[in-house]
């Protein structure tokens, strides 16, 4: 029977795992493998998924799952949304965009939309009929992101909104997008706004490239520009401008603790597959999993990969008590993603030459797994966080 990445650290679930959080991974996980991983192939090569399989993962009750009932929500916490994303990385179609669309766009809604916001976006959000983006990164601005350049000038009930961002991730798809804007260049980091930007409604909004990336391949990332672009000033997310920047630490750290969900999740499919690879390749008259250094390989790996669980476990528990600190959340994205890059890595070794087939899983994840150490703040900025902490 072949190895299940859920199962292949033989460690005891955390308490927040259990009962219906655990029936929610089940639930996730039958629909990846169902819904999603047949038609992967065809996704990576539109370079997207499409906008039915959004709409049924929301009928399935796999979108806005830790967002209220009330909103359209399923009422749960960041543990359900972990275990979606943990069933997307098992199943490994890691280009579905959900994890971003649930576990950061449609929080800021929920922590700085007014209550008539809220009621119009997330039941939306919930459904699939809004696909969510986050526009942070600029042609001139990824690391350093007082250096964003959008502008957002009020203009009676309106802004005006001119810029470009790049790099967006749903960039093609998504019609809810949070736009970060300066609405007060002169203030720095203190002018900075977050506006939501529904896409069907606007004049002046275009998107650029779908970008063509080496990995996550069935992912749509994006370029937008906004030239003269008119929204109504009752899209500015908090209660007056200036409050963007402020919005983005608070709500990162969750950003940053979901890329290592999806980092945990590929670094036991990738032990999983290639225990079983072992098992049934041979060279020299034996099994590859025969030879000590293919055993001593695999133990270092898999004792890395419970360090990295247990870690994580730890942090998600601390998250639903009361929010992960930033300088931890930090220290989950770099090190869970930076663990990814080597166990793939490594076991792609395990698999000779049929590891840089793309027909074998451990190919994808190999260019799946290279971004995680950029994205969300990249590994060396987690690092400068971590080190102001000292
Ligand atoms: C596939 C993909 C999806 C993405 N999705 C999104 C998205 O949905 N929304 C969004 O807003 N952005 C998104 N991004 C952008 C991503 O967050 C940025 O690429 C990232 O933050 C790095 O910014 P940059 O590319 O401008 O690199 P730069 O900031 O130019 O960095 C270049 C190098 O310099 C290093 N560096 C920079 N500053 C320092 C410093 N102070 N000390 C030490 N080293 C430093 C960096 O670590 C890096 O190695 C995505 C990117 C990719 C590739």
């Amino acid at each position: 029977m072949a190895t299940n990445p859920a199962e292949v650290l033989s460690l005891p679930k955390p308490a927040w795992a259990a009962d219906e959080v655990g029936m929610l991974y089940d639930m996730a996980h039958r629909f990846m493998s169902e819904e999603i991983a047949p038609r992967y192939d065809e996704f990576e090569k539109n370079e997207m998924v499409d906008r039915e399989s959004w709409r049924k993962a929301g009928a399935a009750g796999l979108l806005c799952a830790s967002m209220p009932e009330e909103y359209g929500g399923s009422g749960g916490t960041f543990a359900h949304e972990s275990a979606i994303i943990e069933a997307i990385g098992h199943v490994g179609v890691d280009g579905f965009g959900i994890g971003l669309h649930n576990s950061i766009v449609a929080p800021y809604v929920l922590h700085y939309g007014s209550e008539e916001q809220k009621k119009k976006w997330l039941p939306k959000l919930a459904t699939g009929e809004l696909i969510g983006a986050i526009a942070m990164t600029e042609p001139g601005a990824g690391s350093d992101l007082q250096g964003v350049k959008t502008r957002a000038q009020k203009d009676g009930n309106q802004y005006k909104i001119n810029g470009s961002k790049t790099f967006i991730t749903n960039g093609q798809l998504a019609n809810f997008i949070i736009v970060v804007t300066k609405t007060d260049p002169e203030k720095g980091a203190k002018g900075t706004s977050l506006i939501v930007v529904e896409t069907d409604e606007v004049e002046g909004f275009e998107r650029g490239r779908n970008l063509d990336k080496i990995g996550l391949k069935a992912n749509d990332t994006s370029e937008l520009f906004f030239n003269d672009m008119r929204v109504p000033t009752s899209n500015l997310l908090g209660h007056e401008e200036g409050q963007g920047f402020v919005q983005l630490m608070q709500q990162l750290p969750q950003e940053r603790l979901q890329i290592g969900t999806g980092a945990i999740a590929m670094i036991e499919r990738a032990l999983a597959l290639t225990i079983d690879y072992v098992k049934e390749r041979k060279a020299f008259g034996k099994a590859i999993i025969d030879f000590q250094n293919t055993q001593f390989k695999l133990a270092e790996l898999k004792t890395e990969a419970t360090i990295g669980r247990v870690f994580y476990n730890d942090c998600v528990t601390r998250h639903i008590a009361g929010g992960l600190d930033p300088v931890t959340a930090s220290m989950a994205k770099y090190w869970l993603s930076d663990l990814q890059g080597k166990v793939v890595d490594e076991c792609l070794q395990l698999h000779g030459g049929y590891g840089y087939m793309n027909e074998y899983p451990i190919a994808r994840m190999f260019r799946d797994a290279r971004v995680q150490r950029i994205y969300g703040g990249t590994n060396e900025i987690m690092k400068l966080l971590i080190g102001r902490s000292l």
